[in-house]
Parts: structure tokens; sequence; C-alpha cells
């Protein structure tokens, strides 16, 4: 491993400036990072601690909405009782990511900026378009793992579950940097169409300083799940977010969001579709999930994934309507 400079500023300010030296980068828990130290695919000259900024490790939660710092952890995330109330997917999602230990490591914010767990693209031997190449090795090769939607370029799928659900409650990312912005959490990633070798907006210098999640309101229903191959810790084979904004049983707005199938989180807005309008029941929900997988485009080895997606996807459904995971 490379050396490298350890700083620790304890201002955002003193942060962004930090992060604008070549070759600086972010650090938060570690758990993607140090990975990809390990991995040979970065090597920085110069580490920039966030662990002391200022505000970055709160949660608050006023008026049912939420603002949530990016040094907050899944552990926490998954824990705040406020946040359960006010907005219990963020936290069903959250402590089904990873393993006790890396919970308590990982933060939101590096949730949100860590990069894909694509087996080439993490292999050294592997030079794939993320990393200058000219090929995706996944596209002939083992994509059991890989997206199912839009991975003409890149198969490589977001890793992060914990977007889904926020993406799903309308959440929106704070950025500090030369000009303090704010984006939609929708429109924070990056497709390989417009740059393969990054997966988010920020550019270099920023910084995550936290999200906010708008209010719920009482006749939103919401569930999420994540499907994983095993029972204990493992990464999602698809996970799914559902926010429907109900009257009596009929649908007036559905916002589904599905993880660990395409480059970035996607949006069913095929399924969207069908039950806008419609009284959700079993049968709208499966015609609904089956919209969802018609626009799939499978690898060799993923298409097992296509049916998963489509029954996951019903379920959940039916789980935000009836409050019962089914
Ligand atoms: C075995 C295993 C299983 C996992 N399973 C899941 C899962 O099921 N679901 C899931 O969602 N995740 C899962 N993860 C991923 C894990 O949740 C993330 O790696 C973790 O959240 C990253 O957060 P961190 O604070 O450790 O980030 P770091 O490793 O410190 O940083 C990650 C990246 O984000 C950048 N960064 C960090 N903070 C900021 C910020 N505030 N602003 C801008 N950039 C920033 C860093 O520069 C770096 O590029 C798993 C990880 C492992 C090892």
């Amino acid at each position: 491993m490379k050396n490298f400079e350890w700083v620790q500023p304890e201002t955002v300010a003193d942060a962004v400036a930090a992060l604008g030296k070549p070759g600086a980068m972010a650090l938060a828990g570690g758990v993607d990072l140090l990975d990809r130290l390990k991995e040979r695919l970065d090597s920085p000259s110069r580490l920039v601690s966030l662990r002391k900024l200022p505000g970055m490790g709160d949660i608050k939660v006023a008026g049912g909405a939420a603002t949530i710092g990016a040094n907050v952890t899944l552990a926490r995330l998954a824990a705040d009782p406020a946040l359960k109330a006010s907005h219990p997917i963020i936290g069903d999602a959250a402590g089904h990511a990873a393993t006790p230990q890396l919970r308590a490591m990982a933060t939101i914010g590096g949730n949100l900026a860590q990069r894909p767990r694509c087996w080439y693209f993490r292999s050294e031997e592997f030079v794939c378009r993320k990393k200058g190449g000219t090929e995706c090795f996944a596209l002939d090769g083992d994509n059991s793992m890989h997206a199912i939607y839009d991975n003409k370029l890149c198969a490589a799928t977001h890793p992060s579950t914990v977007v889904t659900a926020l993406m799903a409650l309308g959440a929106r990312v704070q950025i500090a940097g030369a000009k303090a912005r704010e984006v939609e959490l929708a429109s924070f990633f990056v497709t390989p169409e417009t740059d393969v070798r990054r997966e988010v907006v920020l550019a270099p210098g920023e910084l995550i300083t936290g999200l906010t999640v708008p209010a719920v309101p009482a006749n939103l229903r919401t569930a999420y799940t994540k499907q994983v191959a095993k029972q204990s810790f493992d990464w999602p084979l698809v996970d799914v977010a559902v926010a429907l904004v109900m009257e009596g049983r009929t649908c007036k707005r559905a916002t589904l969001v599905l993880g660990a199938v395409a480059p970035t989180p996607r949006r069913a807005t095929e399924a969207e579709r069908v039950l806008t309008g419609a009284t959700v029941d079993v049968m709208t929900a499966g015609r609904a999930a089956r919209a969802a997988i018609a626009s799939a485009t499978p690898l060799a080895h993923n298409d097992y994934k296509v049916p998963i997606l489509e029954a996951v996807l019903a379920r959940t459904i039916m789980t935000a309507i009836t409050g019962r995971a089914s």
C-alpha cells in the first residue's frame, strides 16, 4: 500500500479544502475504502477523515421530516426510535444491510458513495471500463450477481440497499463543496452511459453532509424487502422499497424502487403505472410485478433473478397494503 497523509479536519470548510487537493479521498467508516486500498483499486495520497465534523453524526425528526447526518452509522439508523416511528422502512433497510459489526462502522454517507462490488472491478487483474479499460468482463463472464436491467455497457449493480428505501421516500442529499448544493437522491447516481467511471455526481472536493427525508403523510403505505440467498448476512439478490399513496383501496401515486438489479437504484416505472389509479390487491400487485420485469435484459447467468424480483415486488406491494409480511 502506498504511503498517504492523514488529515482530520474539524470543520466542513476545512474538509472541503483538504479534499480539494489532488489525490485526496474522504474516509468515513472505512468499510469500503479500506477494502479498495487493499485491493489496490485506489491509492490516495491523502485521506481526509470525516469523523470529527460537527453535526454530521445527528439524526433529527421534527414535524415528521427527518434530517440524517452523513456520519450516522447504519446501526444507529436501524435503532433510532424517532426514525423508526417516522420512516420505518429506513431502519428496516439499514438493519438488514451487512453484519452487526459492519453496521457499527458503516456510515450512511459512505454507503451512498461506496463503489460496486463487481468481482471483476474489484480484481486488479481486470482492467474493466470502470478502470479505464474497454471491456465489461461480466458481460461474457460470471454475471450471476450482476444487473438485469441497463447492463449494456457495465453490468455492476449499485451495492447500497439503504438507498432503495431512502429513494422511495423522496430523500434529498446535502453536498458541501466550493458551492453547497442539494440534489434529489434519485438524481445523485450516474448511469454508465453518462460516465462509466463513477457512480455518483460528487465532484472532486465535494462531500455529503447529510440527507433530508420528507414527512410521511398518513395515507402513505410503505414496505421494504431485501432478498438474499442465505439466511445469515449476505449481499442482496434483489431488494425492493414500495411507497403507495392510498385513498381507500385505490392507489393515487406509486413509487417502487428496485435495488441490486441495475447499475443505479431503479424506479419500476412500468409497475408504478399499473398501480396508479388501480385498486391494489393480489391481482394488481402481480400485474405490476409482471410489468416491472417485462423490460429486464438478463445475462447468461442471472436470469434466475427475474422471477425472484417479480415475486419479491408483488409481495412487497401487498406488505405495504396489509402491513403484514406475506
Ligand atoms: C460483507 C459486506 C456486506 C455488505 N452488505 C451490504 C448490504 O447488504 N447493504 C448495503 O447497503 N451495504 C452493504 N455493505 C456495504 C457497506 O454498508 C458500505 O461499505 C458502508 O456503508 C460504507 O460506509 P463507510 O462509512 O464505511 O464508508 P467508507 O468506506 O469510509 O467510504 C466509502 C466511499 O465513500 C466515500 N465517502 C465516505 N463518506 C463520504 C461523505 N460523507 N461524502 C462523500 N464521500 C464519502 C469515501 O471516499 C469512499 O469512496 C456491505 C459491506 C460488506 C463488507
